[in-house]
């Protein structure tokens, strides 16, 4: 299988180069050039095996450069019962809201609990395979801009992992406490992690810069270095997200939630669109997926999009209580309008070029039409996600997280509004317990809030009966090793003196 660049086709390369390349010369995404189809049979196979096996399955119809030894190797280092708290690191939660079924996709067991995890305990393995093929000796650069989960994800799937360097950027005040304690106090030789004075999508638009500059890009090469990517843009990324949307199906034949054959809805919490568009590609394969319903919280430029056909990122910045989806620039749907548009890299380069100078495109009625017959886009606020919070806690003891909350609530919103009772899967994307003041807020309203964020952990388990998660619960004692703070205009600078090559 080749891989193409969303916006020149006759930039063609192998898995291994996609991964090991991150982006695109010409800016674009790796793309497949076309996705694997599971009959019947090849889904009915898949329904005995545990995630690893599914996993492997679905990673050697793409990565068809790696030996089956080295997917094997990749998979049984990645999702072991250590790291992910049981043999399935994507288990299903079962609970019911005012009648409506929920079939929660728990992504959050990983060692950051956030569903990062997922693809980011996997990359580095990937990663450092990919290098081997294409740039053997050399030593890749990872470069993050988190809104607050990658970060911490990637850098505790890179820690200490030879031949490899990581620097995270994160806007200074568009972080919770816990995620910034958790990048702070990051151990590992080879990783560095700075704040910025901007929001995600400066660290993003900065990281990007950097990445294309050919003058950083020749220090580099001088010093025997290259850049990668770890952000959801590395198709070694999207894919192991794939992987669990095809176990979830599965796993509901298994646990008798559905019949083999029956349709169903997903419901993403949405920020960059990686998790999301990984549901589609499973569509794309096959897999019986009725209608994406994309969910929003206040920063809504994608519910606009799917209702109106404009992206128009010229909006109010909101700093909310789901800050891993305060974004305005969702990366990935790139790669969907690449799709949508008959994988037209001129059509797609136009409108990604209309973005960057306008800072917003309108696509083409044909793409509006399947954007309108697949996808729901809804958004809430952080009241209303609060409120859902509650509600399910009330309801049935089952805590949520607020990015999962905003997906439940426009869950609802969704079937109020179109009656379809398809069973749908709902993405949960992170531990309650990573947003604990907004949680205890949202259970407990009239509770006078303690002053640290770990008796904010210590109170929420009191209250929900929940236990805290191993990996957070131990950060209690951590001291900080990282407190440096840069101008978004300064980050080519902070790299050169973090890589020691200025
Ligand atoms: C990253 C993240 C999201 C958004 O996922 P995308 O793939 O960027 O759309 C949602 N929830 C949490 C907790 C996240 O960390």
């Amino acid at each position: 299988m080749l891989y193409n660049s969303t916006q020149n086709k006759n930039e063609v390369v192998s898995s291994a180069q996609a991964i090991a390349q991150g982006i695109s010369k010409d800016g674009g995404l790796f793309v497949p050039q076309e996705f694997p189809k599971y009959t019947e049979d090849d889904f009915k196979a898949l329904l005995s095996l545990d995630y690893k096996g599914r996993a492997k399955k679905v990673f050697s119809d793409f990565l068809t450069d790696f030996t089956k030894e080295e997917i094997d190797d990749c998979v049984d280092s990645a999702y072991t019962a250590e790291k992910f708290g049981s043999e399935n690191p994507a288990p299903m939660a079962y609970a019911k809201l005012d009648g409506k079924s929920l079939n929660i996709l728990e992504l959050w067991h990983g060692p950051t609990c956030a569903f990062k995890d997922m693809a980011l305990q996997i990359l580095p393995h990937f990663l450092t395979k990919s290098l081997k093929k294409t740039y053997d000796g050399k030593d890749a650069v990872i470069l993050v801009a988190t809104s607050g989960d990658t970060g911490k994800a990637a850098l505790e799937g890179f820690k200490d992992v030879d031949h490899t360097n990581i620097i995270v950027f994160y806007p200074v005040d568009g972080v919770s406490p816990m995620q910034k304690h958790q990048m702070n106090t990051q151990e590992g030789e080879n990783v560095k992690v700075c704040a910025i004075k901007g929001n995600f999508d400066d660290a993003q638009t900065g990281v990007k810069k950097i990445f294309t500059t050919p003058e950083i890009a020749e220090k580099l090469a001088e010093n025997n270095m290259l850049f990668s990517s770890a952000n959801s843009i590395n198709w070694g990324r999207l894919l192991p997200q794939i992987v669990y949307y095809i176990s979830a199906y599965c796993d509901l034949v298994n646990d008798g939630k559905i019949a083999f054959g029956d349709k169903i809805n997903v419901v993403v919490p949405t920020g960059n669109f990686g998790n999301i568009l990984a549901s589609y590609y499973a569509c794309l394969m096959g897999l019986p997926i009725n209608k994406f319903i994309c969910a929003s919280n206040s920063n809504n430029v994608l519910t606009d999009f799917i209702n109106t056909g404009v992206y128009d990122k010229n909006r109010h910045f909101y700093t909310t209580i789901s800050p891993s989806m305060d974004i305005l620039v969702s990366s990935n749907l790139e790669r969907l309008l690449y799709k949508l548009s008959g994988d037209s890299d001129e059509t797609t380069r136009d409108w990604m070029n209309a973005l960057k100078t306008e800072g917003k495109y309108e696509v083409s009625d044909s793409v509006k039409a399947v954007i309108t017959d697949k996808f729901f886009g809804g958004c809430c606020d952080d009241k209303q996600t609060q409120a859902t919070i509650k509600r399910l806690f009330d309801q049935e003891g089952y805590l949520c997280d607020t990015h999962t909350a905003v997906a439940v609530n426009v869950y609802e919103q969704y079937v109020d509004k179109t009656g379809d009772n398809t069973p749908a899967v709902i993405a949960s994307t992170a531990s309650p317990y990573k947003f604990s003041k907004a949680v205890l807020q949202a259970v407990a309203p009239n509770a006078e809030l303690p002053e640290t964020e770990f008796d904010m952990v210590d109170m929420l388990n009191e209250i929900s009966k929940t236990a805290v998660p191993a990996p957070l619960a131990g950060l209690k004692n951590k001291t900080a090793r990282f407190s440096d703070v840069t101008e978004v205009d300064s980050m080519p600078q902070y790299v050169l003196g973090a890589l020691g090559i200025e």
